[in-house]
């Protein structure tokens, strides 16, 4: 099948959102802002062999590079609205395209993505890239640059999870609750939208919390201290890699899309799934505590051109 047959066949639906006037099909989509709102755009790519493993389901590259796409527009707590995507495949079959496409709407269906437009190539190796516009009450969004002295520090989930996933699938392992959280981010959006007005600084947690939420205090100038005794480590982590590694995982380990704000510490009350696990200080340092004594955490995590 051609690119104009697979366009017409795995990636033309009818669009749901009314904003969309002209959707996939012409050269280019036409959108209608909402009144009063303002737009977030957000962009990520996964490339085969970087971001997912060679053999990774199909579904779930198609599911996670709009997963991953979707926690970075609930860290600024929008409601995502439409999409574009740019495929490049490399020696994939129809069949595979057809596992991508399924996993691709079966994210957007669960938060009411559009998908509006994109491009189909052929290259090297695979590639997705993902565009994401999502819509938010003019001057809310929430920023990482907000945090203060005194705030408290958050997470959604249990961080380390998608890592120690990640692990196992690379030794061939299959189909668990871990490897699940790697291969099917869940986006907070929910959390992310609850948060607006309550967080004073959000960021989510794609290369490791402890260097996420640096970036977080360094866009606040100020620092945090993480307790690391605190950290809401999931059963299935601490089963299979033990106490030690788990939390190594959850301080550096990538792919969480959790989210990781700050806000006062009673904010939060009746909010399900979210932890304390630090408090912003003074300076730029961020320091983790276990039973009181500093861990050295090497939270370079993942960085592209170092
Ligand atoms: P052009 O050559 O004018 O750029 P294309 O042939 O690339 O047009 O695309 C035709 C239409 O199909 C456009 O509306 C484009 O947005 C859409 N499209 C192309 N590839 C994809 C894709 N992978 N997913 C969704 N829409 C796509
Ligand atoms: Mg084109």
């Amino acid at each position: 099948m051609d690119e104009f047959g697979l366009i017409r066949r795995y990636f033309t639906r009818r669009a749901r959102y009314a904003g969309v006037i002209v959707g996939v099909g012409d050269d280019g989509a036409i959108l209608e802002p909402a009144a009063g709102l303002q737009q977030v755009q957000v962009i990520d790519t996964v490339v085969e062999g970087v971001h997912f493993p060679r053999g990774l389901p199909a579904a779930d590259v198609g599911y996670r590079v709009v997963a991953v796409n979707l926690s970075d527009i609930a860290s600024m707590g929008a409601v995502p609205r439409w999409m574009t995507l740019a495929l490049t495949l490399a020696g994939q079959d129809e069949q595979w395209v057809e596992g991508f496409a399924s996993g691709l709407f079966e994210a957007a269906d669960a938060h009411g993505v559009d998908l509006v437009g994109g491009d189909t190539t052929r290259g090297e190796v695979a590639v997705a890239t993902v565009h994401v516009t999502g819509e938010i009450e003019a001057g809310r969004a929430l920023l990482r640059s907000g945090a203060r002295t005194g705030d408290t520090v958050f997470v959604t989930g249990s961080p380390g999870d998608a890592a120690a996933g990640l692990s196992l699938l690379e030794d061939g392992r299959g189909d668990d609750y871990l490897t699940r959280r790697f291969r099917r981010p869940t986006p907070r959006i929910a959390t992310g939208r609850a948060l607006v007005g309550v967080a004073s600084a959000c960021i989510d947690v794609s290369d490791g919390l402890v260097g996420d939420l640096r970036k977080l205090c360094e866009a606040s100038g100020v620092g945090a201290d993480v307790d690391v005794g605190s950290l809401p480590l999931s059963d299935d982590i601490v089963a299979a890699f033990g106490r030690d590694r788990a939390i190594e995982f959850a301080l550096t380990g990538g792919d969480d899309y959790e989210l990781c704000f700050t806000a006062s510490a009673d904010a939060v009350a009746g909010l399900d799934g979210v932890t304390a696990i630090g408090v912003i200080t003074d300076g730029g340092a961020i320091v983790c505590r276990r039973d009181g004594a500093i861990v050295d955490v090497d939270d370079g995590g993942y960085r592209h051109f170092a």
